[in-house]
């Protein structure tokens, strides 16, 4: 006899996209920090702070160079803001 129900189905496990790795987990503080969207972004805590290096990141995801340039979790950048005063 020859029973040809053995095929089964080729289910590739659904990958969620893992490579997307980018967006820090959810803001615990309270109040939550602003996201890296919003005009506030720059009061969101700071996680890590490297002044040798020039930048630091923030809570929402967001990497705040010292010449207020920054660099949004989705790769957006946005152009320094505030005129480097000579002092
Ligand atoms: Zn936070």
């Amino acid at each position: 006899m020859n029973s040809a129900s053995s095929r089964k189905t080729d289910t590739t496990a659904i990958a969620p996209s893992m490579t997307e790795r980018k967006i820090p987990p959810m803001c615990q503080h309270q109040p939550s920090c602003p996201t890296a969207h919003s005009t506030d972004r720059e009061s969101a805590r700071l996680m890590a702070h490297h002044p040798e290096q020039g930048w630091s990141l923030l809570c929402n995801g967001v990497l705040l160079f010292e010449d207020t340039g920054e660099l949004l979790p989705d790769g957006q950048i946005i152009a320094p803001h505030r005129a480097m005063t000579a002092v």
